[in-house]
């Protein structure tokens, strides 16, 4: 025996993870209480995925389509996504630049494994998807968090970005339409972005352009990828996927179209060590995803459907004593802030009298999330799932409007209710627990 070996690996403390996955077991504690929880905490539509889509899963499955096939993706998925990507961004890429994978996420992680030595920076916007955040110390890249503002409607100015840059710059992460926020970019702001990161960054440096809310827009405005601008084809990964558009969060299909085809053949081999390939019956559910226009016809109908949720609870937050958020323009979420009701029911000041070793686990906006779900039953996240480096002292909540209007109302009446309750959340703090 070697004295001093541990059961873990050293890098199994550098990888962070996803909360809203951690938030499901105390949603079942609450449940198994006999209490109701209102989930305005998922990432996923509350919709069926289209018809056409679940013929095609079906189909292929009857057809003993149920083996191994191609790592990079069926060359049918590959060529229909080449063709979505001239469609919609006029920019001709061939399907050996495509890569598909199990779900959107995985690409974020192999990137920073492709591009990233130890000491290369990472530029993310904060809050963001979690995983971007998650992975960095793991590779033993540095950290540089893009925090977006409030005042900006969720999005950065070209000076913060500039600030940011630097020689160890290898990746940056820009993800519009937003999660958390639901924020968007315009193409002059994009344009902008654009122009610095070719006259800052060498042609080694990538951007990562997370794009898996593509279609999700709403005030009549269509996505814009930053790809499209001049220079940015060369340098830019487009990400997207199935998950959000075809409301297909389960069927794990996504992909990344790359500048070149040595960098998609690099992430392939990936796959092959990883995962082999993905399941061809869903990837061919993918290509009539896309290329059956009745489908693309019901994904409408769902993002009318979020937009209208959009209004209404845009209006509805706003209206809550304390509460204060702006107008997203895509995605299904929004993002409040609630300093001032942190600020009321004493929230703060029971955080600041935490031991320093649980303060490092939790934050006001975590404590109001955690007092909401047990004592009012109603579920949200919190600013620290989308991002923890530099948050200190903001309060945000993210709500997902991918619920029913009668669970939206109702899950609004709670966090107002919870918002007013100085008595409830004293309470609470007192019991001492579930405070992370
Ligand atoms: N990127 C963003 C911005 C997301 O919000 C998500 C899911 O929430 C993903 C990627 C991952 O998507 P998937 O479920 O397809 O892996």
């Amino acid at each position: 025996m070697v004295i001093g070996r541990t059961l873990f690996a050293q890098r199994n403390g550098k990888i962070d993870t996803e909360n809203a996955f951690k938030v499901g077991p105390h949603i079942v504690a609450v449940e198994n209480q006999g209490k109701s929880v209102v989930r305005l905490n998922l990432g996923e539509p509350d919709f069926d995925i289209p018809k056409p889509i679940e013929e095609e899963v079906i189909r292929q499955l009857q057809a003993n389509n149920t083996h191994y096939c191609d790592p990079k993706g069926l060359p049918a998925l590959r060529k229909a996504i080449a063709k979505q990507i001239w469609e919609t961004r006029q920019l001709q890429v061939s399907p050996e630049q495509v890569v598909v994978f199990p779900g959107g996420k995985p690409s974020i992680g192999f990137a920073q494994q492709v591009y990233c030595d130890p000491g290369d920076e990472i530029i993310y916007p904060s809050p963001g998807f979690p995983i971007y955040e998650s992975f960095i110390d793991y590779i033993g890249a540095v950290a540089k968090p893009l925090h977006l503002s409030e005042e900006l409607e969720f999005s950065f100015s070209v000076k913060q970005l500039d600030a940011l840059i630097t020689e160890r710059t290898k990746l940056i992460y820009l993800n519009f339409p937003s999660n958390p926020t639901g924020g968007i970019a315009t193409k002059e702001q994009l344009k902008e972005i654009a122009e610095l990161i070719n006259r800052r960054c060498g042609p080694e440096v990538r951007v990562y352009s997370d794009e898996i809310y593509e279609y999700i827009t709403f005030d009549g405005k269509e996505h814009v990828s930053i790809a499209t601008m001049p220079g940015m084809a060369e340098r830019t990964i487009i990400a997207s996927g199935m998950s959000k558009t075809f409301a297909w969060t389960g069927g794990r299909i996504g992909y990344a179209v790359f500048p070149t085809i040595e960098e998609a053949d690099a992430f392939k081999n990936l796959n092959i060590n990883y995962f082999s390939c993905v399941p061809p019956y869903n990837q061919q559910g993918a290509v009539e995803a896309l290329e059956n226009p009745a489908v693309m016809d019901t994904v409408k109908e769902m993002v009318t459907t979020f937009e209208k949720r959009r209004d209404w609870i845009y209006q509805a937050l706003n209206d809550i004593d304390g509460i204060s958020t702006k107008k997203p323009g895509g995605a299904f979420y929004i993002f409040p802030n609630i300093s001032d009701v942190c600020e009321k029911l004493g929230i703060i000041k029971a955080y600041n009298s935490l031991p320093k070793k649980i303060q490092a686990k939790t934050s006001p906006s975590t404590l109001f999330q955690m007092f909401a779900l047990y004592e009012h039953q109603v579920a949200v996240m919190d600013r620290r799932s989308f991002g923890k480096i530099g948050t200190e002292g903001k309060h945000y909540l993210r709500l997902s409007y991918a619920a029913e209007m009668s669970q939206l109302e109702e899950g609004v009446r709670r966090i107002s209710a919870a918002s007013k309750d100085r008595n409830g959340f004293k309470e609470f703090f007192e019991k001492g627990e579930n405070f992370v």
